[in-house]
Parts: structure tokens; C-alpha cells; sequence
């Protein structure tokens, strides 16, 4: 009986130690509580020594040592963590396994990108870069869409104060190049581009790749042979790309470039709505109206251009079957791609 009594004081002691944690005024109140000289409980567990029947003594005596032993050397350590936070590192358990660092992982557009740009700094092209609240000339007008020419409103554009706007597409940082750089000109240009278009496919922010290489004798063959090597690259070795014509202001002859379904290599699938083909870039020669803006003359110089949406090359390269999933933040996809490196 009396033993119980000890050790439910123990446990009390124990409880109410952890309890103060390393605050200094908690632990003093649990040292008056248990050891005080006074009223603490140790001085009425002495007192009932006393009245114990002689037999049980010995039992309850040495018990009662342990416990004021246990209780005098936890407080004296309590009272130095308490002093002095510094020596709560004396009390870590070395012997607990240690706590991983949590490591991130990159973003499978930044991944992209990364790849892209290697692709063609191997080429030998640079990485150019621009603002993102551009001018009508770099965004529109140099790249000729004239005022009031209807390709303007395919482009859906977010006005800013100022007669900036924020750039539809990442053209403007070709006629900057062109402005400051004397050919031979090789630059890829990545980028966040913005449209005021929002719903299953578009998102109002997103993001391109363009590539720009002007000098004396560029011609078509070489605009073909540049995106071949990079589908190759960046997907698969067999996969074929087909050109359409097509219509860009910038670029004449213009052409929307087809590969080979990244999924079914060319049998159909639903991805490709059975046709075997995806489209994934848009391209052309750079119209000589653009060369002239840039102050280049068309007779000596031509060029070629190709961009596309490193959004969707992401979702294509990692099977990524919805665009918001690009953008919703969800750290549960973000942890597939640890250990990506780029
Ligand atoms: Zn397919």
C-alpha cells in the first residue's frame, strides 16, 4: 500500500518535469512541489515513514531513498538545461537515427527547359532573355503585325499603364537580338509569356521556346535538318517530322511542324485522335520585313524561327495528361520528379 503511494509519486514527479520542458519558473515550481523543504512531497512521504508498521520499513525506506535519489538528479539536470539553453545539447540522444532533409525537386517545365537549352547550346546557340512588360514595336510591330492588323487579336493581349503590354509570345526577344547583336545570330529563348485566355487547354500565363538563327545562306534545309535533330533528342530517335504551310506575321514561308506521336510512334491513339501525328511547333524564315525593322539587310542576311509551348512539350515528355496540373502546385506531382536532374 505504502509502496504504491511512492510510485505514484514517481510517476506524478516524471509527468510533471516533462511537462515544465526547459522553462526555468516551471521547473522551480515542480522542485516546490516535490522536494520543497517545507511542503514538498517527498518531506510527507519522510513523515509517513514514521507511522509505518516496523516490518514494512525496510521496504519503504529504501524505496523512498531511490525516489528522492531520482527526483534530486533530474532537477539538478533540469535546472542546468534551464539556466543555460546551450547545454540542451548535452542532453540529445546521440543514439537516435537522424532526421532526413527534405530535398526538393524541380518542376517538370523548368526540367524541360533545362533540356531544351542544352539540346542547343551543344548546337552552339546561346540563351537570350527579355522583359516580360514589353513595347507594341518588339511585341507587335517589328515583328510585323502592323496596327490594326487582325493577327493582333488571335493574341489576346493583357495591357499594361504606360503603352506596355505584357509579351503574348516570346518573338519580342528575337528583334531585341537582332537590334544589338550583328549576325551570325544562334539564340534560344525561354520564357513566360501571357494571354488573356483562361479555361481546359489555356492558361493566362505560360510558357515558349523560340529559336533564332540568322546569317549570309540560311536556308529552309537547314531550319528542316535543326528540328529534326532536336525531336530526335529530345524524344526519340524515330520519330518523323512533317511541315505544313501555314501563316505567321513574323515568318514567310511559315509551316506548322508535326512529329510522329510521341505515345503510339505513329498506330493512332487517342492522344493523337488516331491520326499518328501531334502537332508541336510552328516555324518559317524570318520575313525580310523583320530583317529590315532590325536595320538587317534581306539581300545578305536570312534567317530562320521556330517556337513552340514548353508546356506541352512537358506533358507530352512526361505523359502529364492535364496542362493545370502544370500549374495547381501540387507537391504530390512535384515528388515524381525527384531525383530528375537537369
Ligand atoms: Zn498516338
Amino acid at each position: 500500500m505504502a509502496l504504491e503511494t511512492l510510485e505514484r509519486a514517481r510517476q506524478e514527479f516524471l509527468a510533471a518535469l516533462a511537462e515544465a520542458g526547459s522553462d526555468p519558473a516551471r521547473v522551480e515550481a515542480v522542485r516546490v512541489r516535490f522536494a520543497g523543504r517545507r511542503s514538498g512531497m517527498l518531506r510527507d512521504l519522510e513523515e509517513a515513514l514514521k507511522s509505518l508498521p516496523r516490518e514494512e520499513k525496510p521496504a519503504y525506506g529504501k524505496a523512498l531513498n531511490d525516489l528522492k535519489k531520482l527526483i534530486e538528479e533530474s532537477l539538478t539536470a533540469a535546472q542546468r538545461v534551464a539556466e543555460d539553453p546551450g547545454k540542451r545539447r548535452e542532453a540529445v540522444d546521440v543514439t537516435l537515427p537522424g532526421r532526413m532533409p527534405v530535398v526538393g525537386a524541380y518542376h517538370p517545365v523548368t526540367l524541360v527547359r533545362r533540356e531544351i537549352e542544352e539540346i542547343f547550346l551543344r548546337m552552339g546557340y546561346s540563351v537570350a532573355d527579355g522583359p516580360e512588360a514589353e513595347d507594341d514595336w518588339h511585341n507587335f510591330e517589328a515583328l510585323n503585325f502592323p496596327p490594326d492588323h487582325p493577327a493582333r487579336d488571335s493574341q489576346d493581349t493583357f495591357f499594361l499603364k504606360g503603352g506596355l503590354l505584357l509579351r503574348t509570345h516570346t518573338s519580342p526577344v528575337q528583334i531585341r537580338t537582332m537590334e544589338e547583336t550583328p549576325p551570325p545570330i544562334r539564340v534560344i529563348i525561354p520564357g513566360r509569356v501571357y494571354r488573356c485566355d483562361s479555361d481546359l487547354r489555356h492558361s493566362p500565363m505560360f510558357h515558349q521556346v523560340e529559336g533564332l538563327v540568322v546569317d549570309e545562306g540560311i536556308s529552309f534545309s537547314h531550319l528542316k535538318a535543326t528540328l529534326e535533330a532536336f525531336v530526335h533528342v529530345l524524344f526519340d530517335p524515330r520519330l518523323k517530322v512533317r511541315f505544313r504551310p501555314s501563316f505567321f506575321p513574323f515568318t514567310e514561308p511559315s509551316a506548322e511542324v508535326d512529329i510522329t506521336c510521341v505515345l503510339c510512334l505513329g498506330k493512332g491513339c487517342p492522344m493523337c485522335s488516331g491520326t499518328g501525328w501531334i502537332e508541336i511547333l510552328g516555324a518559317g524564315m524570318v520575313d525580310p520585313r523583320v530583317l529590315r525593322a532590325c536595320k538587317l539587310d534581306p539581300e545578305r542576311y536570312s534567317g530562320f524561327a521556330f517556337g513552340c509551348g514548353l508546356d506541352r512539350v512537358a506533358l507530352l515528355k512526361y505523359g502529364l495528361p492535364d496542362l493545370r496540373l502544370l500549374f495547381g502546385g501540387d507537391e504530390r506531382l512535384l515528388r515524381q520528379f525527384e531525383g530528375v536532374k537537369r
